[in-house]
């Protein structure tokens, strides 16, 4: 089993931001800004590339509303979702990096 679905079942501890029924919203354990919260869907789908549209409909709903729990609406912030070996990707469990609580800089190359 994947590492976020062990986290989505309480086997390995975490740092609950928000959850509902289908989405979980939880603090990175290596953050990379002073706020560094992953979004990830309670049911596994690999990535971004896979995913229903109808799932991330929902899923956009529950980050906005984690972005307002962090209150951090008004300062703005940046989601990330890196998609294979490319993009980066670990953990292969859908998931959004929401960074934030300070300018997060550029992307820049
Ligand atoms: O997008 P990517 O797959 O590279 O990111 C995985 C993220 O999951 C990393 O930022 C890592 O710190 C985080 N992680 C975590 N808790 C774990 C394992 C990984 O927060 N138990």
């Amino acid at each position: 089993m994947c590492i976020f679905c062990k986290i989505v079942k309480g086997e390995i501890p975490n740092q609950t931001i928000l959850e509902d029924e289908n989405f979980l919203a939880f603090n990175d354990i290596n953050p990379t800004r002073k706020i560094h919260v992953l979004i990830i869907p309670k049911e596994h789908y690999d990535s971004f590339d896979v995913v229903p549209s109808n799932i991330m409909a929902d899923m956009t709903t529950f980050i906005q509303k984690v972005a307002a729990k962090l209150d951090i609406k008004q300062s703005g912030y940046r989601l990330i979702t890196n998609i294979g070996d490319h993009g980066g990707q670990e953990v292969h469990h859908l998931h959004f990096h929401l960074i934030g609580g300070e300018p997060v800089g550029r992307l820049v190359r």
